[in-house]
């Protein structure tokens, strides 16, 4: 009696087991074949702790570079790097190539509403809803949780609320594995051979260290390609895995300093707009919600080529309200908030110049910076860095500064101000002055 019951739980187990296998395989063989990669932009771009640009750097990466994607918050991607470093880039760095038609899974919602998350856990925060037979392509999966492509970003939905459709399997299961062994040898001198034996003609003998890839192996023998094109032999014991030629990696603090700015999220604020022209010329001829919006499109495309993921808080002439305006930052969680104004007194040609405003002490190092750019490289006077209580720096928790970039009613100023001219050159100084502050 015993024995029979122990025997029935036995085979159970068994079947239970090979089912699990079986599931585990399955579910691998998916994984692998939707594996969300994306390519490195940047010539060299760092991986960092964390989500931002505080975090520390915990290795780097270059241009081509293959990651994949695992999650993503605030515009940064969390990685797994070519040797497995798990760290996090700025997404705007890297090119995202999942959206591959013939490579795709698509997976169907199986109840009314679903959550989707931000990450692989119930703890993580919420960001959208989805409904029953709605459709995405899955990405990868992780434990219970599916990632998906959902509005142009990474996201996860519990596996109970979603299914494999079959009918957009991709035709090949499973990728070929891209990653051919390469090797190194030479450091000796070392025979290439005609055939994968000894007895063979020597076709070559290297005396420096070289890097081969294997096309194939026989017997122990590697099968490369030469510069030339032509094959031969090299026997693998002679050879070592060349992966080992670059480590390890150390930070490039010369290149770092592309990567840095280019990691920022910067918000671009100009003043006024729409209902609130700000301060008018004298003459009527211009306002200034329009001079500032031309001086913070400048300043956006300047920062975009150096790579700086830029958010303007209107791109365009509609109002805005103070609140909305930092608003923009503390959602990107913004490295820097510039706003960008021209001023006016009450008395005309009293005051010209250009003036530079922080509200936190944490802000007077940025303030600083550019305001020595400005000083610098700007045509009109400078009335330095001040401490002010403007309501777009006191009620924000991100780095911001306010600029004031010449009087609107000052006969000098107002010669330069409506200008696309003086709005390149004022972009550029700003440019420089947050160049240099992100510079690490
Ligand atoms: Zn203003």
């Amino acid at each position: 009696m015993n024995s029979l019951v122990n025997r029935n739980l036995t085979k159970k187990t068994f079947l239970f087991i090979i089912i699990g296998l079986l599931m585990l395989m399955m579910g691998s063989l998916a994984v692998l074949a939707n594996e969300n990669k994306v390519t490195v932009l940047a010539s060299t771009l760092n991986v960092r702790f964390g989500p931002g640009l505080s975090h520390e750097i915990l290795t780097q990466v270059h241009e081509e570079d293959q990651l994949t994607i695992l999650g993503e918050e605030n515009q940064w991607y969390r990685v797994r790097s070519e040797n497995n470093e798990i760290g996090w880039v700025a997404s705007w760095l890297v090119e995202n190539e999942e959206v591959s038609v013939d490579n795709r899974i698509v997976g169907r919602i199986t109840a009314n509403e679903v959550n989707v998350r931000q990450f692989s856990s119930t703890d993580s925060a919420v960001i959208g809803t989805v409904f029953l037979n709605d459709e995405f392509q899955i990405l990868y999966s992780e434990n219970d949780w599916i990632q998906i492509l959902y509005n142009n970003r990474v996201a996860w939905i519990h596996e109970n609320y979603i299914e494999r459709t079959n009918d957009s399997l991709p035709e090949q299961q499973v990728e070929q594995d891209s990653d051919k062994k390469l090797i190194k040898a030479g450091m000796n001198p070392t025979n290439l051979r005609a055939e994968p034996n000894t007895d063979s003609a020597i076709l070559a003998t290297l005396t420096t260290l070289q890097e081969f890839t294997v096309l194939e192996e026989e017997n122990e023998w590697y099968m490369i390609e030469l510069e030339d094109g032509t094959q031969a032999y090299i026997a693998s014991w002679l050879t070592e895995p060349a992966e080992t030629v670059d480590q390890p990696v150390e930070p490039d603090t010369s290149s770092a300093y592309v990567a840095t700015l280019a990691e920022a999220t910067i918000v671009i604020d100009a003043g006024h707009g729409g209902k609130d022209p700000g301060a008018v010329a004298p003459d009527g001829s211009f306002v200034e919600a329009d001079i500032a919006l031309s001086t913070s499109l400048h300043l956006a495309n300047r920062l975009q080529n150096a790579g700086a993921n830029v958010i303007l808080t209107r791109s365009d002439d509609t109002f805005l309200s103070l609140n909305d305006r930092v608003y923009y930052a503390h959602r990107a969680q913004a490295d820097a908030f510039i706003s960008i104004h021209y001023d006016a007194v009450e008395i005309p040609n009293s005051m010209s110049g250009t003036t530079t405003y922080y509200h936190s002490e944490t802000e007077k190092e940025l303030a600083e910076s550019i305001n020595h750019f400005l000083t610098q490289n700007g045509p009109l006077r400078n009335n330095g860095v001040r401490q002010a209580d403007f309501f777009v720096l006191r009620n924000n928790g991100q780095k911001a500064v306010l600029l004031e970039l010449g009087y609107m009613n000052h006969d000098f100023d107002i010669s330069l101000i409506n200008t696309d001219h003086y709005h390149q050159t004022i972009a550029d100084a700003i440019f420089q002055g947050m160049s240099e502050y992100f510079r690490p």
